[in-house]
Protein backbone atom coordinates (compact mmCIF):
# COMPACT_ATOMS: atom_id res chain seq x y z
CA UNK A 1 0.00 0.00 0.00
CA UNK A 2 1.05 3.52 -0.52
CA UNK A 3 0.02 7.14 0.92
CA UNK A 4 -1.51 7.09 -3.26
CA UNK A 5 -4.07 4.72 -2.59
CA UNK A 6 -6.81 6.53 -1.07
CA UNK A 7 -9.78 5.25 1.16
CA UNK A 8 -12.93 7.33 1.92
CA UNK A 9 -14.76 5.99 5.39
CA UNK A 10 -18.44 7.30 5.87
CA UNK A 11 -19.74 8.11 9.56
CA UNK A 12 -15.79 7.35 10.83
CA UNK A 13 -15.25 9.16 13.57
CA UNK A 14 -16.14 6.76 16.17
CA UNK A 15 -16.88 3.43 16.69
CA UNK A 16 -16.30 0.61 13.95
CA UNK A 17 -15.35 3.05 11.69
CA UNK A 18 -12.26 5.05 13.41
CA UNK A 19 -11.17 1.60 13.98
CA UNK A 20 -11.24 0.21 9.77
CA UNK A 21 -9.48 3.99 9.38
CA UNK A 22 -6.55 3.28 12.20
CA UNK A 23 -6.42 0.00 10.48
CA UNK A 24 -6.42 1.14 6.96
CA UNK A 25 -3.83 4.32 7.68
CA UNK A 26 -1.26 2.14 9.75
CA UNK A 27 -0.93 0.25 6.48
CA UNK A 28 0.07 3.16 4.69
CA UNK A 29 -2.76 4.30 2.74
CA UNK A 30 -4.36 7.88 2.98
CA UNK A 31 -7.92 7.55 4.48
CA UNK A 32 -10.87 10.82 4.66
CA UNK A 33 -12.60 10.38 7.73
CA UNK A 34 -15.73 11.88 7.52
CA UNK A 35 -18.55 12.36 9.94
CA UNK A 36 -21.87 14.61 10.15
CA UNK A 37 -20.08 16.83 13.31
CA UNK A 38 -16.94 19.11 11.90
CA UNK A 39 -15.54 19.74 14.71
CA UNK A 40 -15.57 16.59 16.39
CA UNK A 41 -14.12 14.52 13.11
CA UNK A 42 -11.33 17.83 13.27
CA UNK A 43 -10.77 16.55 16.65
CA UNK A 44 -10.04 12.91 15.92
CA UNK A 45 -8.24 13.91 12.78
CA UNK A 46 -5.95 16.20 14.78
CA UNK A 47 -4.83 13.36 17.02
CA UNK A 48 -4.48 10.53 14.67
CA UNK A 49 -1.95 13.03 12.48
CA UNK A 50 0.17 13.31 15.87
CA UNK A 51 0.69 9.09 15.67
CA UNK A 52 1.78 9.91 11.91
CA UNK A 53 -0.99 8.76 10.06
CA UNK A 54 -2.32 9.91 6.58
CA UNK A 55 -5.76 11.14 7.50
CA UNK A 56 -7.55 14.17 6.48
CA UNK A 57 -11.22 15.42 7.48
CA UNK A 58 -14.07 16.23 5.92
CA UNK A 59 -17.47 16.77 6.63
CA UNK A 60 -20.39 14.43 5.33
CA UNK A 61 -23.81 13.40 5.90
CA UNK A 62 -24.81 10.55 3.44
CA UNK A 63 -28.50 11.24 4.09
CA UNK A 64 -28.15 15.19 3.25
CA UNK A 65 -27.86 15.41 -1.03
CA UNK A 66 -26.18 18.71 -0.82
CA UNK A 67 -23.68 16.92 1.70
CA UNK A 68 -22.83 14.12 -0.65
CA UNK A 69 -22.78 16.30 -3.88
CA UNK A 70 -20.34 19.11 -2.11
CA UNK A 71 -18.17 16.15 -0.63
CA UNK A 72 -17.89 14.37 -4.14
CA UNK A 73 -17.20 17.69 -5.62
CA UNK A 74 -14.44 18.44 -2.60
CA UNK A 75 -12.97 14.76 -3.70
CA UNK A 76 -12.55 15.10 -7.48
CA UNK A 77 -10.96 18.46 -7.14
CA UNK A 78 -8.58 17.61 -4.51
CA UNK A 79 -7.62 13.74 -5.19
CA UNK A 80 -8.83 13.22 -8.98
CA UNK A 81 -10.47 9.54 -7.59
CA UNK A 82 -10.66 7.57 -4.75
CA UNK A 83 -9.48 3.47 -4.85
CA UNK A 84 -11.55 2.36 -1.69
CA UNK A 85 -15.37 3.05 -0.67
CA UNK A 86 -15.92 2.20 2.77
CA UNK A 87 -19.80 2.60 3.64
CA UNK A 88 -19.87 2.32 7.29
CA UNK A 89 -21.81 4.72 8.63
CA UNK A 90 -25.16 3.79 10.19
CA UNK A 91 -28.40 3.78 12.71
CA UNK A 92 -30.09 1.51 14.68
CA UNK A 93 -32.72 2.23 17.35
CA UNK A 94 -33.94 -1.36 17.21
CA UNK A 95 -31.72 -2.06 20.17
CA UNK A 96 -33.91 -0.14 22.90
CA UNK A 97 -37.48 0.19 23.28
CA UNK A 98 -36.91 3.56 21.53
CA UNK A 99 -38.76 2.17 17.87
CA UNK A 100 -40.60 4.66 16.47
CA UNK A 101 -42.16 5.15 12.50
CA UNK A 102 -39.80 8.03 12.75
CA UNK A 103 -36.89 6.16 13.66
CA UNK A 104 -37.58 3.54 11.30
CA UNK A 105 -37.66 6.53 8.36
CA UNK A 106 -34.04 7.80 9.62
CA UNK A 107 -32.75 4.03 9.63
CA UNK A 108 -34.01 3.37 6.14
CA UNK A 109 -33.03 6.54 4.67
CA UNK A 110 -29.74 6.23 6.53
CA UNK A 111 -28.61 2.58 5.69
CA UNK A 112 -30.06 1.82 2.83
CA UNK A 113 -30.39 4.83 0.96
CA UNK A 114 -27.82 6.77 2.43
CA UNK A 115 -25.45 3.76 1.16
CA UNK A 116 -26.52 3.55 -2.51
CA UNK A 117 -26.57 7.50 -2.67
CA UNK A 118 -22.46 7.63 -1.17
CA UNK A 119 -21.60 4.54 -3.97
CA UNK A 120 -23.58 6.08 -6.79
CA UNK A 121 -21.79 9.75 -6.25
CA UNK A 122 -17.97 7.99 -5.77
CA UNK A 123 -18.37 4.95 -8.57
CA UNK A 124 -17.38 7.71 -11.28
CA UNK A 125 -14.65 8.56 -9.05
CA UNK A 126 -12.96 5.44 -8.73
CA UNK A 127 -9.61 5.82 -10.37
CA UNK A 128 -10.18 4.07 -13.36
CA UNK A 129 -6.96 1.58 -13.72
CA UNK A 130 -7.19 0.96 -9.32
CA UNK A 131 -5.51 -2.11 -8.92
CA UNK A 132 -7.09 -1.92 -5.28
CA UNK A 133 -10.98 -0.29 -6.39
CA UNK A 134 -13.36 -1.32 -3.87
CA UNK A 135 -16.61 -0.83 -1.92
CA UNK A 136 -17.30 -2.55 1.13
CA UNK A 137 -20.67 -2.11 3.06
CA UNK A 138 -21.10 -2.54 6.32
CA UNK A 139 -23.93 -4.14 6.73
CA UNK A 140 -25.22 -7.12 9.88
CA UNK A 141 -26.25 -10.74 9.84
CA UNK A 142 -29.68 -9.17 11.08
CA UNK A 143 -29.91 -8.45 7.34
CA UNK A 144 -29.78 -12.28 6.00
CA UNK A 145 -33.03 -12.98 3.86
CA UNK A 146 -33.78 -15.77 6.72
CA UNK A 147 -32.82 -14.18 9.68
CA UNK A 148 -35.08 -14.88 12.48
CA UNK A 149 -35.70 -10.43 11.99
CA UNK A 150 -36.65 -11.15 8.22
CA UNK A 151 -38.27 -13.74 7.51
CA UNK A 152 -40.00 -12.54 4.72
CA UNK A 153 -43.54 -14.54 5.10
CA UNK A 154 -43.74 -13.39 0.95
CA UNK A 155 -42.34 -16.66 -0.39
CA UNK A 156 -42.24 -15.14 -3.92
CA UNK A 157 -40.71 -11.86 -2.71
CA UNK A 158 -38.28 -13.60 -0.87
CA UNK A 159 -36.94 -16.10 -3.61
CA UNK A 160 -37.02 -12.73 -6.38
CA UNK A 161 -34.70 -11.39 -3.77
CA UNK A 162 -31.81 -14.32 -3.36
CA UNK A 163 -32.30 -14.67 -7.22
CA UNK A 164 -28.96 -12.69 -7.82
CA UNK A 165 -28.90 -13.16 -12.15
CA UNK A 166 -32.65 -11.17 -12.13
CA UNK A 167 -32.59 -9.08 -8.92
CA UNK A 168 -32.91 -5.16 -9.79
CA UNK A 169 -32.38 -2.24 -8.35
CA UNK A 170 -36.45 -1.39 -8.62
CA UNK A 171 -37.35 -4.61 -6.89
CA UNK A 172 -34.99 -3.89 -3.13
CA UNK A 173 -36.60 0.08 -3.42
CA UNK A 174 -39.82 -1.38 -3.57
CA UNK A 175 -39.59 -3.93 -1.12
CA UNK A 176 -38.05 -1.43 1.33
CA UNK A 177 -40.47 1.49 0.09
CA UNK A 178 -43.66 -1.22 0.61
CA UNK A 179 -42.40 -2.10 3.79
CA UNK A 180 -42.31 1.33 5.18
CA UNK A 181 -45.55 2.06 3.97
CA UNK A 182 -47.01 -1.21 6.07
CA UNK A 183 -45.40 0.00 8.62
CA UNK A 184 -46.54 3.81 8.24
CA UNK A 185 -49.81 1.78 8.03
CA UNK A 186 -49.17 -0.22 11.05
CA UNK A 187 -49.80 -3.55 8.67
CA UNK A 188 -46.45 -4.82 8.37
CA UNK A 189 -47.22 -8.24 9.84
CA UNK A 190 -49.79 -8.93 7.59
CA UNK A 191 -47.74 -7.65 4.92
CA UNK A 192 -45.16 -10.86 6.12
CA UNK A 193 -43.04 -9.07 8.22
CA UNK A 194 -41.86 -10.21 11.34
CA UNK A 195 -44.17 -9.04 14.65
CA UNK A 196 -41.20 -7.22 16.19
CA UNK A 197 -39.68 -3.98 14.66
CA UNK A 198 -37.37 -4.99 12.06
CA UNK A 199 -36.76 -1.91 10.34
CA UNK A 200 -32.56 -1.70 10.79
CA UNK A 201 -32.98 -5.56 9.24
CA UNK A 202 -34.62 -4.97 6.79
CA UNK A 203 -32.68 -1.27 6.13
CA UNK A 204 -29.34 -4.60 6.01
CA UNK A 205 -31.21 -6.38 3.74
CA UNK A 206 -31.49 -3.99 1.25
CA UNK A 207 -27.91 -2.84 1.36
CA UNK A 208 -26.94 -6.92 1.41
CA UNK A 209 -29.29 -7.09 -1.78
CA UNK A 210 -27.94 -3.73 -3.38
CA UNK A 211 -24.34 -4.95 -2.80
CA UNK A 212 -25.06 -8.48 -5.04
CA UNK A 213 -26.83 -5.86 -7.65
CA UNK A 214 -23.79 -3.72 -7.85
CA UNK A 215 -21.25 -6.43 -8.39
CA UNK A 216 -23.26 -8.11 -11.02
CA UNK A 217 -23.82 -4.16 -12.81
CA UNK A 218 -20.51 -4.00 -12.36
CA UNK A 219 -19.17 -7.29 -13.22
CA UNK A 220 -18.31 -6.93 -17.05
CA UNK A 221 -15.72 -4.17 -16.34
CA UNK A 222 -12.11 -5.18 -18.17
CA UNK A 223 -9.54 -6.42 -16.58
CA UNK A 224 -7.74 -3.79 -14.93
CA UNK A 225 -10.50 -1.68 -13.85
CA UNK A 226 -12.53 -4.04 -11.62
CA UNK A 227 -14.15 -2.39 -8.94
CA UNK A 228 -15.04 -5.35 -6.31
CA UNK A 229 -17.36 -5.09 -4.78
CA UNK A 230 -18.51 -6.50 -0.55
CA UNK A 231 -20.38 -6.28 2.05
CA UNK A 232 -19.98 -7.53 5.82
CA UNK A 233 -20.90 -7.97 9.09
CA UNK A 234 -18.56 -7.06 11.58
CA UNK A 235 -19.94 -9.36 14.43
CA UNK A 236 -21.07 -7.73 17.60
CA UNK A 237 -18.73 -5.04 18.92
CA UNK A 238 -19.43 -2.73 21.38
CA UNK A 239 -20.20 0.88 19.89
CA UNK A 240 -22.47 3.85 21.13
CA UNK A 241 -24.94 1.66 18.58
CA UNK A 242 -25.40 -1.32 21.03
CA UNK A 243 -24.18 0.23 24.08
P1 LIG B 1 -21.71 3.96 16.04
O1 LIG B 1 -23.03 4.48 16.48
O2 LIG B 1 -20.58 3.96 16.99
O3 LIG B 1 -21.23 4.71 14.73
C1 LIG B 1 -22.10 4.98 13.67
C2 LIG B 1 -21.48 6.04 12.82
O4 LIG B 1 -22.38 6.34 11.74
C3 LIG B 1 -21.26 7.34 13.60
O5 LIG B 1 -20.01 7.86 13.26
C4 LIG B 1 -22.38 8.23 13.07
O6 LIG B 1 -22.07 9.60 13.07
C5 LIG B 1 -22.49 7.75 11.64
N1 LIG B 1 -23.72 8.21 11.01
C6 LIG B 1 -25.00 8.01 11.39
N2 LIG B 1 -25.85 8.64 10.56
C7 LIG B 1 -25.09 9.25 9.62
C8 LIG B 1 -25.37 10.06 8.50
N3 LIG B 1 -26.62 10.40 8.17
N4 LIG B 1 -24.34 10.51 7.76
C9 LIG B 1 -23.07 10.18 8.08
N5 LIG B 1 -22.73 9.45 9.14
C10 LIG B 1 -23.73 8.99 9.91
O7 LIG B 1 -22.02 2.48 15.51
P2 LIG B 1 -21.07 1.30 15.03
O8 LIG B 1 -19.66 1.73 14.94
O9 LIG B 1 -21.41 0.13 15.87
O10 LIG B 1 -21.67 1.02 13.59
C11 LIG B 1 -20.94 1.13 12.40
C12 LIG B 1 -21.57 0.23 11.34
O11 LIG B 1 -21.47 -1.13 11.76
C13 LIG B 1 -23.06 0.50 11.13
O12 LIG B 1 -23.34 0.43 9.75
C14 LIG B 1 -23.71 -0.64 11.88
O13 LIG B 1 -24.99 -0.93 11.38
C15 LIG B 1 -22.72 -1.76 11.65
N6 LIG B 1 -22.79 -2.88 12.59
C16 LIG B 1 -22.48 -2.69 13.91
C17 LIG B 1 -22.52 -3.76 14.79
C18 LIG B 1 -22.14 -3.63 16.23
O14 LIG B 1 -22.22 -4.63 16.96
N7 LIG B 1 -21.74 -2.46 16.72
C19 LIG B 1 -22.89 -5.11 14.33
C20 LIG B 1 -23.21 -5.19 12.92
C21 LIG B 1 -23.15 -4.11 12.11
P3 LIG B 1 -22.57 10.60 14.22
O15 LIG B 1 -21.53 10.47 15.27
O16 LIG B 1 -22.63 11.90 13.51
O17 LIG B 1 -23.92 10.12 14.69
Amino acid sequence: WSTDTLAVVTGSSKGIGLEIVQQLAKQGLTIVLTSRDQARGQEVVASLQTEGLNVVFHQLDIVDPKSVALFSKWIGEQYGGIDILVNNAGVNFNTGSSNSVEYAETVIQTNYYGTKRMTEYMLPLMKPSSASARVLNVSSRLGRLNGRHNKIGDELLRNQLEDDEHLTEELIDTTVQSFMEQIREGTWVSGGWPQIFTDYSVSKLAVNAYTRFLARRLSDRPEGHKIYVNCYCPGWVKTDMTG
